[in-house]
């Protein structure tokens, strides 16, 4: 049987395993296809890749890429891109450049709030230095004692209208579709009922989202309700989108859920990966 997780993440941003630590315990779970997706980066799929190709399972390469748009931070998944591509690799560095100023831009706003030290904490929790992610900050925070975990910190801290958030301009929407399409990737829309709030809004999303050429949407994502399952695969079918399913996983304690273990693409679906041909390893 098939079982195949599009969006994992590893320590080259902001997850907590090496891309080998990833691909095993992926492959361990019974994952049969995996892509690795960190945020604006893709110095980890060589490695991955080569994990994937030694334990016998299928790898995709991917990232996900940060994105503004109308004023939400939005995050849009490529999959099976070409990891040389030279403008998707201008574009991704030029999203990481603005990493490190809103990582300073951080670290003033928690101090203000009476924690010190944060950049420097973050930094330590990073192992690419030039992906300096919130999850970084939430980690250091930890390590303080000023919350319980991770989800903990993220109620409390770095989120709009809490202490350590700050606004940031990402890629625009066009563009990091256009990168991910130019390297020969599909454009795919990440865990939508976590982007913005409203049905208008999302309709909106959707319907700008389609327009910039994006071809998919994550139906089946780690925090989706089964009524998100549903609405989400309700959506793609009507507006031509192919569905994906990913974890999203960042690591062990931090994640709710394990590479592979979610559910199915509902039935009615049209997965992303009946395009890649034989899935089927021989
Ligand atoms: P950044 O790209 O630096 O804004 O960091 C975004 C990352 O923070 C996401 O990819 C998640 O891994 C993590 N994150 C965002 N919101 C939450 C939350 N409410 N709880 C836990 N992790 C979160
Ligand atoms: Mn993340
Ligand atoms: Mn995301
Ligand atoms: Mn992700």
């Amino acid at each position: 049987m098939q079982n195949i997780d599009l969006h994992n993440h590893s320590r080259v941003s902001d997850g907590l395993l090496t891309p080998t630590e990833l691909v095993t315990l992926a492959a361990g779970n019974g994952v049969t296809t995996l892509a690795l997706t960190d945020h604006d980066d893709v110095q980890g799929l060589t490695e991955a890749a080569q994990t994937a190709g030694n334990l016998g399972i299928r790898f995709i390469d991917g990232v996900e890429v940060s994105v503004t748009w109308a004023q939400h931070t939005i995050h849009i998944v490529g999959l099976n891109i070409d990891p040389c591509n030279i403008a998707l690799l201008d574009g991704l560095a030029g999203i990481r450049s603005g990493r490190m100023e809103r990582a300073e831009k951080i670290a003033n706003e928690l101090a203000k709030a009476g924690i010190p030290g944060a950049l420097e904490g973050a930094l330590r929790h990073a192992h690419n230095p030039n992906i300096v992610a919130r999850p970084h900050f939430a980690r250091y925070l930890v390590e303080r004692g000023v919350a319980r975990d991770v989800r903990a910190v993220f109620k409390r801290f770095l989120v709009k209208g809490k202490a350590g958030y700050v606004k940031h301009c990402w890629a625009e929407l066009g563009e990091a579709i256009s990168w991910i399409r130019g390297a020969g990737g599909v454009a795919v829309l990440a865990h939508p009922g976590r982007c913005v709030v409203g049905r208008d809004v999302m309709d909106r999303l959707l319907d700008e989202f389609v327009e910039a050429g994006g071809q998919a949407i994550e139906v089946v994502t780690c925090n989706h309700t089964s009524d998100q399952v549903a609405f989400f695969a309700a959506q793609a079918n009507r507006r031509g989108l192919l569905a994906s399913r990913g974890s999203d996983y960042h690591g062990p304690g931090e994640s709710y859920l394990e590479p592979g273990k979610l559910p199915p693409l509902p039935p009615q679906c049209v997965p992303v990966w009946q395009a890649w041909g034989d899935l089927t390893l021989h």
